[in-house]
């Protein structure tokens, strides 16, 4: 797994100071810093600074070079960012595509993203330096985002494959898992239950335990909802005898 240090977002001749601030705060809320600069109009700026809110420290060690290829010196992978898809003889992904094919370099490869300019974009002769190209598929009508905008994009893309400590809604709770013993145990439980309760007749069951069965068996139950579950049944037979 490539290491995010080893991802380096280039901004080639950004225009507006405010937009390089805007793409290191991007960057560091992904937990990107390794910033390039290729000859900012602009820059170091008071507007960069302010726009970067809390990552000044992102910007404070971005590299400032002369030439794209100096900025490049060291990358084995370069990806340049376009809004147009032009009719070029270079791979065109988006950024998925971009991050799956990221993740098949060896893990200490480095990697370039190569970002335009606001107004032009890349120039034929840099986008030549690149590899492959990425396209963020946007609305056909308008399909170029703010320069630190489209780095959102890609840094937040990344972080979803290369960080290990995300995983999808598992957030903030230690859940364990049950197995399908205690679900049987649960529908036995559910059964007695509702009989005791008189909500099921064992003589005309109809289809009650085979639904209840369907809206557990989909709801990825935890053991700490298994037992609330248990705890409620308890209650509902022992209230029947009061
Ligand atoms: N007007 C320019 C786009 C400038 S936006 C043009 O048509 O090329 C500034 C930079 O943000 C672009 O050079 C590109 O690197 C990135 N960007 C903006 N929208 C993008 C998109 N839909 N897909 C990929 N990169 C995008």
């Amino acid at each position: 797994m490539n290491q995010l240090e080893n991802i380096r977002f280039i901004l080639v001749g950004t225009t507006h100071p405010g937009n390089i601030g805007a793409a290191a705060r991007a960057m560091k809320t992904m937990g990107f810093s390794n910033l390039h600069l290729v000859s900012p109009k602009i820059y170091p700026s008071a507007e960069a600074t302010a726009r970067a809110s809390g990552a000044d420290d992102v910007l404070a060690k971005a590299v400032v070079h002369n030439s794209l290829d100096e900025a490049l010196v060291g990358c084995e992978q370069v990806y340049g960012m376009s809004a147009r898809l032009r009719h070029l003889p270079v791979p065109v992904l988006n950024p998925r595509e971009a991050v799956a094919h990221i993740q098949q370099t060896s893990d200490d490869a480095h990697i370039a993203i190569v970002f335009g300019r606001e107004h032009s974009g890349l120039s034929n002769e840099e986008l030549d330096r690149c590899h492959h190209l990425i396209n963020i598929p946007a609305n056909t009508d308008y399909s170029s985002l703010n320069l630190a905008a489209a780095v959102q994009v890609l840094a937040y893309e990344l972080k979803m494959t290369f960080d290990p400590s995300i995983e999808v809604g598992r957030v903030g709770e230690e859940r364990q898992a049950i197995n399908a013993d205690d679900l049987e145990h649960l529908y036995i439980h559910f059964e007695q239950a509702l009989t005791t309760i008189g909500f099921l007749d064992p003589e005309k069951p109809k289809n009650l335990m085979r639904r209840l069965r369907r809206l557990f068996n989909r709801s990825d139950l935890d053991r700490n909802e298994l037992q609330i579950l248990h705890g409620i049944l308890r209650a509902a037979e022992d209230g029947k005898g009061e």
